[in-house]
């Protein structure tokens, strides 16, 4: 009894996330007071990582185990 009718009354409480001011996704947690998305709150450089994009077909094969 979850997923489904009886928890959606649990939807619609308080807020986690707001518009973030720097990013402008809905990422902002008022909360934790930081944006999940770019770090806005946390660092002053925009959060990025190496594995956001996918890597570029290197068209080279796997060395066998
Ligand atoms: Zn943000």
């Amino acid at each position: 009894m979850v997923k489904g009718t009886t928890s959606f009354g649990k939807r619609g409480r308080g807020k986690t996330h707001i518009r973030c001011r720097r990013c402008g996704r809905h990422s902002y947690n008022v909360a934790k007071g930081y944006c999940a998305h770019c770090g806005f709150g946390r660092s002053k450089r925009i959060r990025n990582y190496s594995w956001k994009n996918k890597k570029p077909v290197t068209r080279l094969r796997l060395p066998a185990k």
